[in-house]
C-alpha cells in the first residue's frame, strides 16, 4: 500500500486547509453506508518547462459536477475555485508529480432522502503507475459491469466501485494482472478503473460510450489519434475480436496506457515495440509533461 499521508500531509476540506490526520468524516454519513458518493481521480506532472500542470483539469471538475448532479447530490463549487484549491494543496505538500483524489459527499444520514447540506475534500498523494509499466495478463471477468438502467455509469459514484473491487480481486486472486469486464450485453465494456483500446491492421478501436465511464484519458488517446492521423473507431465488440487483434491496452488516469501481453491466456500478435499503440503511449507521456512529440513511421 502507498502512504497516503503522514503528520505533515494537508488536505482541502470544505474551503479550508487542514492536516489530513486531524480532519475527520461522520460516520453516520450517508456516503459512508451506502456509497453515495463521487470523486474524480486525476494527475498533476512537472511539466518540461519545470512548473506543475494538473492534466485536463477542467474536464475532470467538469465530469466531477457532472456525476453529482447525476445522482443528485448537491454541488456548490465553481471549477475554477476548486483548480485553485488543488494547485494550493499541491504546493502545501510539495507534490508535482501527483494523484489528486476530489470526493464529494453526504451528511448524516440514515434514509434514503436527499439532503440539503453536501461536502468536499480533495486529497494528493505520490501514486506510480497503478498498474504498473510492464505489459499486463488480462482476463476476461465473471463480473459484468452494472445495468446502465439501474446504475448512471457515466457518473463516477463511489457505490459502483464495489464491482471494480470484486472484479479486480478476483482476476489477481486467479493469478492475473488485471479483469476486462463486458458490459450486460456481452460487449466488451471496460477494465474495474480504467478504458480498453485494442489495435488491428494500424487502426485503433474502443467500445462505444453509453455502458462505460467515459475517460478523459480515452478521450485524449482519440484526441492523439487524430493529431497522428492513425485511424480509430469507437464501436461494440466481444472478446473473441480482441483475441485476434495485434495489441491492446487499457488506459485511464491513473493507469495512463499500459500495454497487454494477453488476454485469457491468448498472446497478443504484435510485439508492443512494433505496435501503434505504443506511440499512442509515447505521445501520452509527451502531452501530459506539455512535451512535443515525434512521428515516428509504423509497421501495419
Ligand atoms: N473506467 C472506469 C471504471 C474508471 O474508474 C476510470 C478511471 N477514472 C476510467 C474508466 C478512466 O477514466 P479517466 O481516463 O477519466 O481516468
Amino acid at each position: 500500500m502507498p502512504t497516503y499521508y503522514n503528520e505533515n500531509t494537508i488536505l482541502y476540506l470544505n474551503g479550508e486547509y487542514v492536516k489530513a490526520s486531524e480532519a475527520k468524516i461522520d460516520l453516520y454519513s450517508q456516503s459512508l453506508h451506502y456509497g453515495y458518493a463521487v470523486f474524480e481521480g486525476i494527475r498533476s506532472y512537472k511539466t518540461i518547462s519545470g512548473a506543475t500542470k494538473i492534466f485536463k483539469e477542467v474536464e475532470h471538475y467538469e465530469r466531477l459536477r457532472r456525476s453529482a448532479e447525476a445522482i443528485n447530490i448537491g454541488y456548490k463549487w465553481e471549477t475554477q475555485e476548486l483548480i485553485d484549491a488543488t494547485y494550493e494543496i499541491l504546493q502545501r505538500n510539495n507534490l508535482q508529480n501527483a494523484y489528486i483524489r476530489p470526493l464529494v459527499f453526504a451528511p448524516a444520514n440514515m434514509s434514503f432522502t436527499k439532503n440539503e447540506e453536501s461536502f468536499i475534500t480533495i486529497e494528493v498523494w505520490e501514486m506510480g503507475k497503478f498498474l504498473g509499466d510492464k505489459l499486463i495478463k488480462v482476463m476476461t471477468s465473471p463480473f459484468e459491469r452494472p445495468n446502465p438502467k439501474a446504475f448512471n455509469m457515466e457518473a463516477k459514484a463511489a457505490g459502483h466501485y464495489v464491482n471494480s473491487i470484486v472484479a479486480s480481486q478476483d482476476a489477481k486472486a486467479k493469478g492475473y494482472d488485471e479483469a476486462l469486464l463486458n458490459d450486460i450485453n456481452g460487449f466488451v465494456a471496460e477494465a474495474p478503473g480504467a478504458n480498453v483500446f485494442y489495435e488491428k491492421d494500424g487502426k485503433l478501436y474502443t467500445p462505444a460510450l453509453g455502458n462505460i465511464l467515459p475517460g478523459i484519458t480515452r478521450a485524449t488517446v482519440i484526441e492523439i489519434c487524430h493529431e497522428l492521423d492513425i485511424p480509430v473507431e469507437e464501436k461494440f465488440f466481444t472478446t473473441a475480436e480482441l483475441k485476434n487483434a495485434d495489441a491492446a491496452f487499457f488506459c485511464g488516469t491513473a493507469a495512463e496506457v499500459i500495454g497487454w501481453e494477453s488476454l485469457d491466456g491468448v498472446k497478443l500478435k504484435k510485439d508492443w515495440n512494433e505496435s501503434v499503440s505504443k506511440v499512442i503511449q509515447d505521445a501520452y507521456k509527451c502531452k501530459v509533461t506539455e512535451k512535443a512529440f515525434e512521428v515516428r513511421a509504423v509497421n501495419v
